[in-house]
């Protein structure tokens, strides 16, 4: 293709605080695909891309970085990629996709890049290798490239491969850890053990790349959730990753672990039992110096969030603040934050207008359906995030 309808290929998702980095495709979908809290590759199939397919959508991305600069000197912004560049490709037809991720990329300048999609690390590190090395030289300004991968995958590398995939350029991986604790692993069918999680993050880290390490609160549910969360704090413990993120569990009817739900073999905890399943994790985790973020939209206190050990404190003040509340103050926060109105508790007293219609949008569906209606409605709201 040809022209400002160039295009490549990209995948469905990327973690949170990847929104501004350019998102590129190495694999398609997910090789494992069973966990069953998760939604997002089911009934695709998993699929390598060969090495040149990558390269030629590397050079498309080139390619269409160059254009908008040029445009950009068309337009007598000096090459600069600004609200007048990103007006123009997005206000005018025949720009494609890849065109306008581009142009977003440029603009925010952040000069990360994020490889797409659920587990990289099972190309064969030679491959991996090459398309580093190629990105890196057509985009020296890029300053950090990371990734998606499984425990299980690493743990089947080498320390001297990973090291030669830092080496060509990889900074960083994101493993979904979700837990610490076998029998909850089991249970949702992650395909990896606590000892792997271990295994695998000290290698990341003894290969010199970054590691972050996503944490599913909610995932032991009421039966399993203290052995949840302090096996899970104990497994990183041993790791002292550089990030551990929390996304808090939701189940949408689509996922399988919803079935689980429906006959009762899995009880969801409620924001009030999540909130004490975080303090205890959080107050189990001991002797790291990892960084903790909340920066998941499913997550009910963003404000969780500080680095090991001089913000643990700050942290547990957090849950305290939430848990110290009146309940009907804490219902009213739990349906602010869901719709996307709250951030943090201080924010209950900060406007008053919004504070009070959720009150009467909370009283109201009391009134009509009870407690079990309020949670209802939070449920909905929810899941059609996911
Ligand atoms: S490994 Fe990741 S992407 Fe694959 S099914 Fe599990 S959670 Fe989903």
């Amino acid at each position: 293709m040809t022209g400002r309808e160039m295009c490549f290929e990209q995948g469905p998702i990327r973690p949170p605080n990847e929104a501004r980095s350019l998102l590129l495709r190495i694999t398609r979908n997910c090789p494992w695909n069973q966990c069953l809290f998760c939604p997002v590759y089911k009934k695709k199939k998993f699929s390598l891309r060969t090495v040149d397919e990558i390269k030629q959508d590397i050079q498309t991305v080139r390619d269409i970085a160059d254009d908008i600069k040029a445009i950009s000197w068309e337009l007598g912004s000096g090459g600069r990629i600004n609200d007048q560049v990103i007006s123009h490709v997005f206000g005018h037809e025949g720009y494609s996709e890849g065109y306008r991720s581009v142009a977003i990329w440029l603009y925010y300048g952040t000069g990360a890049c994020f490889l797409q999609d659920a587990d990289n690390l099972i190309m064969k590190t030679k491959d991996l290798v090459d398309v580093l090395g190629f990105l890196r030289e057509k985009f020296p300004e890029i300053s950090r490239v990371t990734t998606y991968s499984r425990s299980r995958t690493v743990v089947r590398k080498s320390v001297e491969s990973l090291k030669d995939i830092k080496e060509a350029g990889l900074d960083r991986i994101h493993i979904g850890l979700e837990s610490g604790h076998d029998p909850v692993l089991k249970l949702v069918k992650k395909g990896v053990s606590a000892a792997q999680h271990i295994e695998a993050g000290k290698k990341v880290l003894q290969a010199g790349m970054e590691l972050s390490e996503y944490v599913m609160p909610g995932l032991g549910g009421q039966e399993m959730w203290r052995e949840h969360a302090i096996d899970t704090a104990l497994v990183l413990n041993q790791i002292n990753p550089h990030f551990i993120r929390l996304r808090s569990l939701r189940v949408p009817s689509r996922v399988p672990l919803h079935k689980k739900l429906e006959d009762g073999t899995f009880t969801m905890q409620t924001d009030d039992m999540l909130a004490e399943e975080i303090k205890l994790f959080i107050e189990n985790l001991e002797g790291i110096t990892s960084t903790v973020t909340s920066d998941h939209i499913m997550n009910l206190l963003e404000e969780v969030t500080g680095r090991l050990p001089e913000e643990k404190e700050k942290m547990l003040q957090v849950i305290r603040e939430y848990q110290g509340l009146p309940e009907s103050e804490r219902l009213i926060y739990i349906v602010g934050r869901r719709g996307g109105a709250y951030r943090s508790t201080g924010d209950l007293n900060r406007d008053h207008v919004t504070y009070q219609k959720i009150k009467n949008l909370v009283r109201d569906i009391t009134a009509k359906d009870g407690t079990q209606g309020v949670e209802k409605f939070i449920t909905d709201m929810v899941d059609r995030y996911i």
